[in-house]
């Protein structure tokens, strides 16, 4: 929730753009070796030597994007930077350094910025990144957040869509739905808090999936353990919309097919509960449900016995010929076409 901490607020045209800049970066360290200059000058400057670089930015809007009646902004800035550090991890590059360009009304007091900026500086510490610059706005309405994520990777090691060969193995990091189903709780008990506002929520049997949904983490960890295991995916992508949507973009740019097995896509015990209590099919949302925030990428046969002990990662099918097409295997043995539902579509 937004609070009201009942301390002094400060408005931002107290302090004007360039105070506000300075205020918001003071905290802002250069780590990486990559990083020439970062904040300060008109632009940044980086050095590479021998890797590629992988760029990816992403737009995150109030409204649209996140609801601040739920979403504490600390949290929100954490996961601004999330969103974007796993479509570098997806390329499997190290992240190396974050721009952030805000917009921002007159409603958010610096304090609010200070939260935000928190969150980002949080996960720009944990992933071992530099922010290196970004811009500042003011807007009419309400937040907005760009982030770009910049990360370095060996020209022969980086991971496309489009590689996935038939027979290969179809591989899941973490468990899927949580973000989703956690996302459902949240809608509920603002509901519950627009009725009466005394009401204090009892999040405790969903921490998990409600945590999933406020604070995803991005995997890298995955991306080191691939490396360490030798295992070089063929393909990968990672799950920002939903397992099928993401089966059929590897899928559709790597011109194959696949077998995609219900009773192999892991699920978290607090996102079964949670669907038999919402009376939803938990395997309905793994496959639609968004933000989850792991890697899906598809190995050869031969690499499989490197990866079977990970309780990370879960093979979930096999990739066939393009003309067998792309289909879900339930558990009773039906063979069901996968259809792509973004879950901003969701409404089952
Ligand atoms: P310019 O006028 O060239 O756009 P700014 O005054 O906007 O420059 O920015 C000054 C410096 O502060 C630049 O290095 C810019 O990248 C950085 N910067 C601006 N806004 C932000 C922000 N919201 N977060 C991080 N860095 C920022
Ligand atoms: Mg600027």
């Amino acid at each position: 929730m937004l609070e009201d901490k009942k301390q002094p607020k400060t408005a931002l045209n107290n302090l004007g753009e360039f105070g506000l800049i300075d205020y918001l970066t003071q905290n802002f360290k250069i780590k990486k070796t990559s990083t020439i200059k970062g904040i300060g000058d008109d632009a940044a400057v980086l050095e590479f030597k021998t890797k590629q670089l992988v760029v990816t930015t992403d737009l995150l809007i109030e409204g649209i994007h996140f609801d601040l009646s739920y979403v504490p902004l600390k949290h929100l800035g954490y996961k601004s930077v999330i969103v974007n550090l796993s479509d570098v991890y997806a390329m499997n590059a190290v992240a190396t350094q974050i721009t952030v360009s805000i917009a921002v009304s007159n409603r958010f007091p610096l304090e609010a910025l200070e939260e935000l900026y928190a969150g980002i500086e949080m996960a720009s510490k944990i992933y071992d990144i530099d922010v290196i610059g970004g811009d500042t706005s003011s807007s009419n309405t309400g937040l907005l957040i760009s982030i770009t994520a910049i990360g370095e990777v060996d020209a022969k090691k980086v991971v496309y869509r489009n590689g996935a060969k038939p027979n290969d193995l179809l591989v899941v990091s973490g468990d899927l739905g949580a973000a989703y189903m956690g996302l459902q709780i949240l809608e509920r008990e603002k509901e519950v808090y627009k009725v009466n506002p005394n009401n204090q929520p009892d999040l405790e049997p969903y921490t998990y999936i409600v945590e999933r949904q406020l604070k995803p983490e991005a995997r890298n960890d995955i991306i080191k353990l691939l490396s360490d295991l030798e295992v070089h995916p063929t393909a990968m992508i990672d799950i920002s919309d939903g397992l099928s949507s993401e089966i059929m973009h590897l899928c559709k740019q790597s011109n194959v097919g696949c077998d995609l097995y219900e009773e192999k896509i892991p699920l978290d015990p607090q996102v079964i509960s949670t669907c038999e209590e919402f009376k939803i099919d938990a395997t309905t949302v793994a496959l639609n449900g968004g933000e989850d925030y792991e890697l899906l990428f598809t190995i050869p046969q031969t690499d499989y016995p490197k990866i079977k002990a990970n309780p990370n990662l879960t093979v979930i099918g096999y990739i066939k010929e393009e003309t067998e097409g792309m289909h879900l295997i339930t558990r009773g043995e039906l063979k069901i076409p996968i259809k792509a539902q973004g879950w901003k579509n969701f409404n089952d």
